[in-house]
């Protein structure tokens, strides 16, 4: 058995009834650190602590900005006597990025952790500790000065996912989406203009019919949710493509068979 938590499920901007956007994988792999995770995190019970490993797809302040927060917790809170291992999976630039947004955030409070409770891993393809998770890091479209990349990763019980992180259409993307089952891409804008480093309701769509055997999941919505007042209208999509929101989830049985909770 395996699950995904869609924790938060919107873009940069905050939309009303979403939280900024991350995966939280078994509740100890964690796809992106938002400014919002802590908060996201305690709303469903899991300690910052219980978290081994966190991937990192780029370097906006939406995917990121949480990481000294998580750091802050882990050190004085959840785990203070250092005994439990994070690994921080990220491209080469990643650590003195993050060791720069902790020392803005918490300045002298975190030289300790970023160097003796962290483990770097910079590799592009890596068994993720004990987990049954591995994955191959990929390019994708989006602010080049953000080193975007997206996770092709691959369950034990078979099961296989496309993390795209923040991108526009890419033939990265396109080369790997015939061979998993799932697929999850950001929809940042609406259709109100070109947005080349994103993707909008009408670039999803035209993925869906080039790709009918993936299993197409929305995030980094634009859009409100759907009890929310105001905010961008939740687009019409075609019935087979899930628009997540916060507190969806995934769940896949020991056959790699999956389930969408929407
Ligand atoms: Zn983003
Ligand atoms: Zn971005």
């Amino acid at each position: 058995m395996a699950r995904i938590d869609f924790l938060g499920t919107g873009n940069a901007f905050s939309p009303q009834g979403r939280m900024h956007a991350l995966a939280l994988i078994d509740n100890r792999v964690l796809i992106d650190a938002p400014p919002t995770v802590v908060t996201q995190l305690r709303r469903v019970g899991v300690s910052p602590g219980q978290l081994q490993h966190i991937l990192f797809t780029h370097w906006h302040g939406d995917h990121s900005f949480g990481f000294p927060f998580l750091l802050l917790d882990r050190k004085f809170l959840s785990d203070p006597n250092g005994e439990e291992n994070l690994e921080v999976h990220l491209r080469p630039r990643g650590r003195k990025y993050l060791s720069t947004l902790c020392e803005m955030g918490f300045p002298g409070s975190l030289d300790d952790s970023l160097e003796g409770r962290v483990n770097w891993n910079e590799e592009e393809s890596a068994i993720i500790g004990d987990t049954g998770w591995k994955y191959d890091r990929f390019p994708v479209h989006h602010t080049p000065e953000t080193d975007p990349h997206g996770y092709e990763m691959e369950h034990e019980s078979g099961f296989r996912l496309l993390h795209c992180g923040d991108s526009g259409p890419c033939p990265e993307i396109e080369s790997r989406a015939d061979k998993v089952d799932v697929v999850i891409l950001e929809m940042g804008m609406p259709d109100i203009g070109d947005f080349p480093h994103h993707h909008r309701p009408s670039d999803v769509v035209s993925f869906n019919e080039r790709f009918p055997e993936a299993k197409v999941l929305v995030t980094h919505n634009y859009a409100k949710s759907p009890n929310s007042k105001s905010g961008f209208e939740i687009p019409e999509l075609p019935i087979d493509i899930v628009q997540l929101n916060d507190g969806d989830s995934i769940e896949i049985d020991d056959s790699g068979n999956f389930t969408v909770n929407n």
